[in-house]
């Protein structure tokens, strides 16, 4: 898997040396010298990885990853420090800035690649949603901020089969987050729905590696993060742990600080990939539905219904149509104001929409005009529902507040499909229908000439 990598780094020497790791393995690398490049790179060329140097003249990489993180337009974007700093204090602090990674220098090229795999493919899922996200955006679909997380309270996991061990991840984790009991397999690992799984791959009495594997393989856990707990002498575990899925590694013996920030970092992470999910589930919904009554729009409507004439049409299940108008509608707004108008279209929609049967739809079709989609019906059968309908409508007045209440009745026009039948010419017969309907004085139903 190919990534795109921006390298930051004072010294030329360690940008040559990286660079050709990197190309080695057919990643494509651009690199910069000093952070406020960094920086600027970042947000114009959105590279999928970023490797910071740490000590550098003017602004230090610690720095630039705090000012990354807190730009919306980088923020997504994985950051590893790569670093002559080998100090507990220094690790700890870049991962507490929100780097996915802290490597020392010189690199391990499989160390090295291994963690660009795994951050690569995160990237890819991200990207795509963000992509998505923009659209929904553009369209005014979506808004607000999906990344406002501090990576705190997730629900994790813990398999481990050393009781001690255990106890001091859950004694490191718990004040933070709420860490759940479960038992070993995949399945019921799964189940359990946590926000992240830790898997000690280090563990005796079963193999860590492929309850990963399994995990990774399971449709109920393939979108939880797994952090993998390796032994610091078996960097190999790592390597195959990151391969096969893991999001991260974290090396035993276990340094308490550090496994947190890894933690709330792979945390913020995923809610940030949840929340953008949502987003769009939301943004696919707001399309096609009418923000006034919460009914279907035309645009649901047209599809639905295009789908169900042409199954007709080659022999399946009938469908029919109502088209229902509101009688001088104009005079409701006239007397009482648009916005009585609107309560009686949300009265009306709620009418309509009680009584049918649960396969039925009933859309929005525009202004006061309401159309219902009957699959599996025939024309007859839907002029009797059009007439209960109608009698729905008139039978009470619609209360508009203030004590207020406005008499209102409807005219409807029935089509059902007919042979070479399109979507266009079932609505076209039905709205002829109701047109007549209107001609013979409203409040009542026409079903089109068989
Ligand atoms: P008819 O019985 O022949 O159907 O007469 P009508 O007055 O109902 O029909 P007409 O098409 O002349 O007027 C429809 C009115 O519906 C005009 C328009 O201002 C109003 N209208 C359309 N959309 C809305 C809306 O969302 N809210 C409100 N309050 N009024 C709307
Ligand atoms: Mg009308
Ligand atoms: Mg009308």
């Amino acid at each position: 898997m190919s990534a795109r990598v921006l390298l930051v780094d004072d010294l030329e020497l360690n940008r040559k040396l990286l660079e050709a790791q990197l190309r080695r393995e057919y990643y494509q690398v651009s690199s910069v010298a000093s952070g406020l490049e960094a920086l600027a790179a970042a947000k114009a060329d959105q590279p999928d990885i970023i490797l910071l140097d740490i000590m550098m003249p003017g602004m230090d990489g610690f720095e630039v990853c705090a000012r990354l993180k807190a730009d919306p337009a980088t923020r997504h974007i994985p950051v590893v420090f790569v670093s002559a700093l080998d100090e507990r204090v220094d690790r700890l602090r870049g991962l507490e800035l929100g780097a996915d990674d802290f490597l020392t220098k010189p690199v391990d090229s499989a160390q090295l690649t291994a963690r660009m795999r795994s951050l690569a493919r995160l990237k890819i899922v991200t990207d795509e949603l963000r992509l998505r996200e923009a659209a929904g955006r553009q369209l005014g679909a979506i808004d607000g901020d999906p990344w406002r997380d501090n990576g705190l309270g997730a629900r994790i996991v813990i398999v481990d089969d050393d009781t001690r061990r255990a106890a001091a991840i859950e004694a490191a984790l718990g004040g933070q987050h709420l860490v759940v009991p479960v038992g070993r397999s995949a399945v019921s690992v799964g189940q359990a729905r946590p926000d992240l799984i830790l898997v000690t791959a280090a563990a005796a009495a079963f193999d860590g590696l492929r309850l990963i594997a399994g995990l990774r393989s399971s449709a109920a856990s393939r979108n939880i993060p797994i952090l993998a707990l390796c032994d610091g002498d078996q960097p190999d575990a790592a390597l195959r742990a990151l391969d096969l899925g893991a999001h991260d590694v974290a090396y035993l013996p276990l340094d308490e600080d550090e496994l947190a920030a890894r933690v709330r970092t792979i945390v913020k992470r995923k809610r940030y990939v949840e929340a953008m999910r949502s987003f769009l589930d939301r943004g696919l919904e707001m399309a096609v539905t009418d923000q006034l009554t919460g009914l279907s729009n035309r645009r649901f409507l047209t599809t639905q219904l295009q789908g169900l004439v042409m199954r007709a049409a080659r022999g399946g299940e009938p469908v029919s149509v109502i088209l229902a108008d509101i009688d001088h509608f104009k005079a409701i707004n006239d007397t009482h104001g648009h916005d009585a108008g609107d309560e009686v279209l949300k009265a009306l929609a709620a009418r309509l929409s009680t009584s049918l049967r649960p396969a039925d739809m009933a859309c929005r079709f525009g202004g006061e005009e309401f159309v219902i989609i009957m699959p599996n019906t025939f024309a007859d059968f839907a002029a009797m529902v059009a007439e209960r309908l109608r009698r729905d409508v008139a039978a009470a007045p619609v209360a508009i507040g203030g004590g207020r209440e406005i008499a209102v009745t409807a005219s409807f026009g029935v089509a059902g499909v007919a042979a070479g039948d399109t979507a266009e010419r079932l609505l076209k017969r039905a709205d002829e229908a109701l047109y007549r309907a209107k001609q013979a004085g409203r409040n009542r139903v026409v079903a089109e000439a068989a």
